[in-house]
């Protein structure tokens, strides 16, 4: 069986041993192996720090922008193989599979076209040199260059490729290198796009290197300089973040991670209405979407008590004509969960939620559109209705990483807002409803509890990409248990790869350096 290589030290290299099977999460085969067992991550993180740094800190923002442009063009030109890669080792359907990739794709292209707004320079400042006293002749102004070390970055198995391009491409373009650690189980999109990219040659030796496998001892040989950008599960986010070495070195850390992300359905909304249609459109979206494996997803569905049981009627109507099986049927909507192991996690989760809510749709009893059912990591669309809202905790706490949400009603928008909250801090929550002063309301209450906030009704529907799409151009992340992290943003994602630094001087000198920089916003 083929086994994947580690890009390191400017070169691929077998790690030892068997290895860990990549499996096709459909019909349980193997399709290849990945080790990254004896690999010298001290000396993969000294190159990149030392031929990929210098080599990109060299190249203008214009100049990076282009590498991206170029890396956009090789991966675009490969998208059919990504496709059936995605189907293979993720269980993706053509949706799914677009959606990891054509995004990665979609955000690569975009920061190369931002990077080339800022033209030629190599600094930024912010604002203008200004005088620090009475006497002008000493002046300050903040100066940033890209971080001198490399950009670790840990990425979740549900999108190997825009986890992996969402922070590189930024990274890039900030000038520094970066070392991908996809998650091993769904690692061979990661690799097959590094390589394809390695083989065209479009990025300066050593501005990307590739860890498939296991994380090993790679953290223990991180430098002041390096920056680590993690996105998976809150309790290895917790073991990132509490490393000694990260601790010890101060080295910064950005972390993504898991969500109880929220829909909020306003008193305003009729059962029928366009609206209501909309609130259901959505959550039949985030359900079937990567069989709801999306940190994004919606998992908690408010509705005013007046309207949650028609609510759940139209749920359940709307969840069981999807079709579940085998991602290489055009009628299947949902295919499989990523690995076999997921799949048990989510039958216990969905059991852990069913002790303090009752489940209202169980697709699990409809069949599987698959030739060998029994092979494959199939979970069907479960929705559970909390038995009571005001006291029910395990839906605020337990974030069930598939096909699964829960419905909870609420008597006041206080009440709504509140229950949001309990979240402890959300990647997104959305809010239907046609009342501009309820929606006023709703975004002044949650935004303080999620990174992304969103208003959806009836005139947004041609535009709405998905309340679980993560847009380039806005921030993702979120406080509190999400991770308390920011990625993206458009330029102002670059801050996290830049060193700030004060700089006091003379005003001629200060001026001439002000105008060789370009800005960002903050
Ligand atoms: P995970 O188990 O936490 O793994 C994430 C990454 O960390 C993988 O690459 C994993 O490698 C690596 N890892 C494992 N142990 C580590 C350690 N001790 N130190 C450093 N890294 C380590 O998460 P997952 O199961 O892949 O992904 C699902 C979770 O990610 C869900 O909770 C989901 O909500 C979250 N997620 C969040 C976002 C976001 O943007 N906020 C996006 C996607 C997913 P191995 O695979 O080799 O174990």
């Amino acid at each position: 069986m083929k086994k994947l290589e580690n890009l390191v030290s400017g070169a691929w290299q077998a790690g030892a041993g068997d290895g860990q099977a990549l499996l096709d999460p459909t019909l349980g085969t193997e399709l290849a192996r990945v080790s990254a067992e004896g690999i010298d991550r001290a000396a993969a993180l000294d190159y990149a720090r030392r031929v990929g740094g210098a080599a990109l800190r060299g190249l203008s923002f214009a100049a990076r922008a282009k590498l991206l442009d170029a890396v956009a063009g090789v991966l675009t030109a490969r998208r059919a193989a990504y496709i059936e890669i995605a189907r293979a080792n993720s269980g993706n359907t053509d949706a799914d599979a677009s959606f990891d990739i054509d995004g990665a794709i979609g955000t690569v292209r975009y920061f190369a076209k931002l990077g080339a707004s800022l033209g030629e320079s190599t600094l930024v400042r912010e604002g203008e040199p200004f005088a620090l006293s009475k006497n002008p002749a000493l002046q300050g102004m903040h100066l940033a260059q890209p971080r001198q070390g490399v950009a670790i970055h840990i990425n979740a198995f549900n999108f190997p490729a825009w986890g992996l391009w969402e922070k590189a491409a930024v990274s890039l373009l900030a000038g520094v290198p970066v070392l991908a650690k996809p998650a091993a189980a769904t690692s061979w999109l990661t690799w097959q796009m590094v390589y394809d990219v390695t083989e065209a040659k479009v990025l300066p030796e050593g501005a990307l290197s590739l860890l498939v496998g296991g994380i090993g001892d790679l953290l223990s040989h991180v430098g002041d300089a390096d920056v680590v950008s993690f996105t998976g599960s809150a309790d290895t986010a917790a073991l990132v973040r509490g490393h000694r070495r990260v601790v010890e070195r101060n080295v910064r850390v950005n972390c993504e991670a898991d969500s109880l992300n929220a829909i909020v359905l306003g008193p305003d909304v009729a059962a029928g209405s366009a609206e209501f249609g909309v609130l259901v459109q959505e959550v039949v979206r985030e359900l079937s979407l990567k069989a709801g494996q999306k940190c994004t997803a919606i998992r908690r569905i408010l509705a005013p008590r007046a309207r949650a049981g028609e609510l759940i009627d139209a749920l359940r109507a709307a969840l069981g004509a999807l079709p579940v099986g085998d991602p290489r049927r055009p009628e299947v909507k949902v295919g499989p969960l990523v690995t076999h192991a997921q799949r048990d996690d989510i039958q216990r989760g969905i059991a852990t939620l069913a002790t303090e809510a009752e489940i209202v749709h169980d697709g699990r009893s409809a069949p599987i559109l698959a030739e060998r059912p029994e092979l494959g990591a199939f979970v069907a669309p479960v929705l559970l209705a909390a038995k009571d809202s005001a006291t029910a905790s395990l839906v605020h706490e337990v974030e069930v990483f598939g096909p699964v949400a829960t419905v909870l009603s609420y008597d006041t928008p206080a009440e709504a807002f509140a229950l949001v909250a309990r979240g402890r801090g959300s990647l997104v929550s959305s809010v239907v409803s046609a009342d501009p002063a309820f929606a006023r309301e709703a975004i002044l209450a949650m935004a303080p509890y999620n990174g992304r906030v969103m208003v959806l009704d009836d005139s947004t529907k041609k535009a709405n990409p998905g309340h679980g799409a993560v847009l380039a151009s806005l921030i993702h992340g979120g406080p509190g248990r999400a991770g308390g992290g920011e990625e993206l943003g458009g330029l102002r994602g670059l801050w996290f790869y830049l060193q700030r630094a004060a700089i006091q001087g003379p005003e001629a000198l200060l001026r001439e350096l002000a105008a060789s920089a370009t800005t960002l916003p903050l």
